[in-house]
């Protein structure tokens, strides 16, 4: 059991994972944008992060960034779309565990999570 800390603008989406999460034991907080994100993992402290790359106010990889500044040893996970090879390999250089690419399977984020966490 583990607290995740779930970022994504689509709220369908968040809804979606949140109920995936929790139905495996997990806790969750949520998050629509990266300002927020940052925000809420300075106040919550989650031991994961699931983090959208595109997002208004703060993207992604910014807040990726800026959490991991804050905290060197986050573990933050990244959604991605195809066409975003790119943004996937700044992320891994900015210290991202790992990424999920949209559309996903949720066992596929579950393991990306449980790999992240171990
Ligand atoms: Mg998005």
């Amino acid at each position: 059991m583990a607290k995740i800390l779930v970022v994504d603008d689509a709220e369908f989406l968040r809804v979606r994972i949140t109920k995936m999460l929790t139905g495996n034991g997990h806790e969750v907080v949520e998050a629509d944008n990266g300002a927020k994100a940052v925000a809420k993992y300075r106040e919550n402290r989650p031991d994961a992060v699931l983090m959208d790359v595109t997002m208004p106010e703060m993207d992604g990889l910014a807040a990726l960034k800026e959490i991991r500044s804050g905290d060197p040893n986050a573990r933050v996970v990244m959604l991605t779309a195809l066409g975003q090879e790119s943004v996937v390999l700044e992320a891994i250089k900015s210290g991202a565990r790992d990424f999920v690419v949209k559309p996903f399977e949720p066992d596929r984020v579950l393991a990306a999570l449980k790999r992240a966490l171990a």
